[in-house]
């Protein structure tokens, strides 16, 4: 049973819709291409992971926010569900496709997680693809943060374009992955919950896969990723375990997020407690079906 799903990220406005949909659209297409050639699902969540973070219409990658002194500094992760081995990097400059040393991260090192200058050195030792983002400028948000909170910033509500993937490949096997430019507003150096194993996404073949967006500062707190995980193995349907975990979420520390979720038989799950997310999802018998609207959770 192939499924592949998508989301662009969760946030309270729309912009550039239609370049978004096309966007996800092209995404799920370059991901199911991957599946239905019999490609492994972790091919298919990198691929669909590049082609946004190439995408300027999205927060990852190219179209990354920058923190308050004016540089990207990116998250991303990548996680397969057989062996449950993973790869992260954060606060990774200049490189166009975090995604990508996520991956070599798993596959390359015995570490999950590498961070800021020695993450870059490890990206271009693997000649993964430079990109300038670094413009040092402030830009409108930037300058808002700084007058509004001086050290003290305030997190900005409006969340734009985090992107992410979650595949089942023709094997069974699931992966999942994540690759943000963060939140706007952020003191430089902040990390969000895109490379944290268990927050921002989880895998497991045994249970299912999950692809995080929102205030990484909540999903943290809650390790979202993973309790979604664990309501898909006490039983629940993909779609009713993201919906509980999101509810507690906002029950318990309020919040705002939105995940993807695929259970290992193929059942699948959208929902976000912001007004939007982008996301689509294929399977063999659905789709391609891409959205800015899914399931809304409320307290
Ligand atoms: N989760 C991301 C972060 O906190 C942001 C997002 O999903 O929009 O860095």
């Amino acid at each position: 049973m192939l499924v592949m799903l998508v989301h662009g990220g969760a946030s309270s406005q729309v912009k550039n819709r239609e370049a978004r949909n096309q966007g996800i659209l092209k995404a799920l297409n370059e991901g199911w291409a991957i599946l239905e050639g019999g490609g492994s699902s972790v091919d298919a969540v990198e691929a669909a992971i590049t082609t946004l973070e190439d995408n300027k219409n999205f927060n990852a990658g190219r179209g990354s926010l920058l923190q308050l002194d004016g540089i990207a500094r990116m998250d991303a992760s990548i996680m397969e569900g057989e062996h449950r081995n993973a790869g992260a990097v954060a606060a990774l400059e200049g490189i166009a496709n975090p995604i990508k040393v996520a991956r070599l991260v798993m596959e390359k090192t015995p570490h999950i997680l590498l961070v800021g200058k020695k993450a870059k050195e490890f990206a271009l030792h693997y000649k993964v693809k430079e990109m300038k983002t670094n413009t040092n400028k402030r830009t409108e948000y930037q300058e808002k943060a700084l007058k509004k909170g001086g050290a003290i910033v305030k997190i900005y509500k409006e969340i734009f374009g985090t992107v992410g993937a979650v595949a089942i490949d023709s094997k069974n096997l699931i992966a999942a992955g994540a690759s943000t430019g963060g939140i706007l507003g952020m003191l430089p150096g902040r990390v969000g919950d895109s490379p944290l194993i268990g927050c921002g996404i989880y895998a497991d073949n045994s249970v299912g896969g999950v692809s995080m967006t929102g205030t990484g500062e909540k999903i943290i707190r809650m390790t979202l990723a993973r309790n979604i995980n664990y309501e898909m193995a006490n039983g629940y349907e993909a779609l009713s375990s993201v919906k509980r975990a999101l509810r507690e979420m906002l029950i318990s520390i309020g919040g705002e997020a939105g995940a993807i979720a695929i259970k290992k038989d193929g059942d699948f799950g959208i929902a976000h407690t912001t007004k939007y997310m982008f996301a689509g999802y294929k399977t063999e018998t659905e789709g391609p079906y891409v959205s800015d609207r899914f399931k809304i959770v409320q307290k």
